[in-house]
């Protein structure tokens, strides 16, 4: 089975409009669907904290604690098509940053429930 990192904007997750920390991602995850193309173990989930700083270094320990490297990083889908936008980092510079850090694949998005 796929091991997989998800990650999801915290600060969005604060607000509590529907946030990724809670059901859509891991059922995405578990069935296959969405931007999961098979049925995938989570390894991780992390929150991302503006303005952002922190995110790889925080990456790593989680997968140094982990012990556990995944096939692939999910970003969340709310992080992916959030309205209005990260004020800080575009998507796609974001899971540049991410591949160049760990050498791992990023996928843009996790679900699509509303
Ligand atoms: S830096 Fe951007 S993606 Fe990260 S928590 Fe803040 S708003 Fe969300």
């Amino acid at each position: 089975m796929k091991k997989v990192g998800i990650v999801g904007c915290g600060a969005y997750m604060d607000d509590g409009y529907g946030c990724p920390g809670e059901w859509r991602c891991y059922k995405a995850a578990a069935l296959g669907e969405g931007k999961f193309d098979e049925s995938s173990q989570v390894a991780f989930f992390m929150r991302c904290e503006c303005p952002g700083r922190t995110l790889i270094p925080n990456m790593k320990m989680a997968m140094k604690l982990s012990d556990m490297k995944p096939d692939a990083i999910h970003m969340s889908t709310c992080m992916v098509k959030a309205q209005p936008g990260c004020p800080y980092y575009k998507p796609e510079d974001m899971a540049k940053m991410i591949e160049s850090n760990f050498g791992i694949p990023v996928i843009m998005g996790t679900h699509e429930y509303v």
